[in-house]
């Protein structure tokens, strides 16, 4: 039965207050950074976090982004028990990870796993945007070497989920450590002969990048994302000169051969499946 208070307007501001709240509450609604349209949540959700009036892509959480991409049911997350420690007793940094583990529900900023897409097994890595600026610390480092020999072991292709600002600063040289650590076990998956498709996202940056982001047997990413290793301010300081339009773009790395393709959002699952149906061992026979 309908209720006669739906129809009932405010007596007084604090109980206007009240019945917005409540409203708030059921549908959450997000700024578009680009249109600037408030979009529901739920309808973000519902569409992969692509905004529904100017297209402009949302950022997705780590585990959002792998239950919208594998078969339903189909992820079995690795190392989830692994958390950071603060080793250099970093300034504030303490603070820093267990607010953003608070606000995750997360350890630290990337998942591992396995999973399925369209029925295609794989090892799988998806990084998370908000968690410390998605940056690299010793357990990120960590998390995807174990993947990559997981992935070897159990002879897997892996697909990862690339989002970053770089190295995590507050880790020092525990966090550089990690470049070489994982590139290291990118080449082992590597010679044995076993595929590595990455897909980068907006913004892949810094230590990621000049390390097991670029990688990859074959270079996905997002339209329009940011890749690059030093911003666009630094390089004109250093270089002197005037970057081009564009610059560090998806679109300009793809015309310069640093990325293979770039894939919608809608289409990566699909694309996905199809690379990994095509290089599935004894698919050939
Ligand atoms: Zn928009």
């Amino acid at each position: 039965m309908l209720s006669r208070k739906l129809f009932k307007k405010p007596k007084n501001r604090l109980e206007g207050e009240a019945d917005s709240t409540v409203m708030q509450a059921e549908e959450r609604r997000v700024a578009c950074p680009e249109c600037k349209a408030l979009v529901p949540h739920a309808t973000l959700q519902a569409q992969a976090y692509v905004c529904p009036r100017c297209g402009a892509l949302h950022a997705m959480s780590a585990r959002e982004r792998i239950l919208w991409l594998v078969d339903e049911g189909s992820f079995h997350e690795l190392d989830s028990n692994l958390t950071p420690i603060d080793r250099l007793g970093f300034p504030s940094y303490a603070g820093k990870l267990s607010k953003a583990q608070e606000e995750s529900g997360e350890q630290e900023g990337v998942l591992t796993g396995t999973a399925t897409i369209q029925g295609h097994p794989f090892a799988l890595f998806s990084m998370n945007p908000a968690f410390i600026m998605g940056s690299m610390g010793a357990i990120v480092g960590e998390k995807i070497t174990r993947l990559f020999e997981y992935a070897a072991e159990n002879r897997l292709p892996v697909v990862g989920y690339a989002v970053s600002g770089g190295a995590r600063i507050q880790e020092g040289i525990f966090s550089l450590m990690q470049m070489a650590k994982t590139s290291g076990a990118v080449l082992r998956h590597s010679e044995a002969g076993l595929l590595y498709v990455v897909v980068l996202t907006h913004p892949t940056t810094g230590g990621v990048v000049a390390s097991f982001a670029m990688e990859a047997d074959v270079i996905l990413a997002e339209p329009k994302a940011l890749i690059g290793f030093a911003g666009p301010r630094v390089i004109e300081q250093t270089m002197r000169q005037k970057l081009p339009q564009g610059f560090q773009r998806a679109e300009f790395l793809m015309a310069k051969g640093f990325v293979d393709r770039i894939v919608p959002r809608n289409a990566q699952k699909h694309e996905l499946a199809q690379l990994l149906a095509l290089h599935q061992r004894g698919a050939m026979a």
